[in-house]
């Protein structure tokens, strides 16, 4: 299966520091890898004239439920595609803590991007459970809250990609990255869930403190199929050995 490299950049960039990013990663493609560049949504623009033509994809970090109308600050799905928006990452944990995100909204979300006529657009939806839920054994009802109304949006688009991203929070940001053993543990129950849903296997990323010094360990573990990745991709000198670790 390819994998996946997806860089969020949360609320970092800027016109200047995009440019030499990107032209440090011009004409480099790792074998067996896609890489998608996830920007704040008003260097998209940027982002398209950069990339077009080249092996790296761009995306958003979030997007409206609703089609258009009166939402103030939201970007709906037909926006993005204005800029051949490849990827859009659906469900951030930051999103759910900081905006109240519910897995309901979250369904909606991947809904509306999934009606979309063609399939240009690729949704990543991102699920995970906090420390002390953790510690508190309840990592299965947690991830299945989260899941089953996803699910039930992507059994309605059998032919649609979706990438579903495991990010435990307490490793998101933290330099905490889950052992391997706890990623083979998660990420093969997430596996399963959503096979005896869908019949379908969905790509998994992990998320979570991933560095060059790490990937190369948890690249190789069973159902990782790639990442998603904050700190490390603010820069090409950390993004590009992160990367290298994931080639084929
Ligand atoms: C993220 O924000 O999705 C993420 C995984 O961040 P970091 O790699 O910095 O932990």
């Amino acid at each position: 299966m390819l994998r996946y490299v997806i860089a969020n950049w949360k609320m970092h960039g800027t016109l200047i520091n995009n440019e030499t990013f990107i032209s440090a990663m011009a004409a480099y493609k790792p074998t067996g890898v896609e890489v998608g560049i996830c920007v704040p949504a008003p260097y998209l623009f940027q982002l398209q004239q950069l990339c077009e033509g080249t092996e790296c994809f761009w995306g958003a970090q979030d997007v409206s439920e609703h089609f258009e109308g009166a939402y103030t600050g939201e970007i709906s799905v037909d926006m993005l595609q204005d800029f051949n928006t490849r990827y859009v990452i659906i469900g951030h944990s930051e999103r759910r803590q900081y905006h109240a995100e519910s897995s309901g909204t979250v369904a909606r979300k991947l809904d509306r991007v999934m009606q979309t006529p063609n399939d240009r657009l690729v949704p990543i939806v991102c699920i995970g459970e906090h420390l002390s839920e953790r510690q508190d054994g309840e990592v299965e009802a947690v991830l299945s809250e989260q899941l089953d109304p996803v699910i039930s949006v992507l059994k309605l688009h059998p032919n649609r990609l979706a990438l579903v991203a495991y990010e435990p929070v307490w490793a998101i940001g933290t330099g905490v990255v889950a052992t391997p053993a706890e990623v083979v543990e998660t990420h093969t129950w997430i596996a399963k869930y959503l096979y005896s849903s869908l019949a379908r296997e969905v790509p998994l990323l992990y998320g979570g403190s991933v560095k060059a010094d790490n990937a190369g360990i948890l690249i190789d573990l069973p159902h990782v199929n790639g990442f998603l990745v904050g700190g490390a991709s603010l820069k090409a000198e950390t993004f590009k050995p992160l990367l290298d670790k994931c080639a084929i």
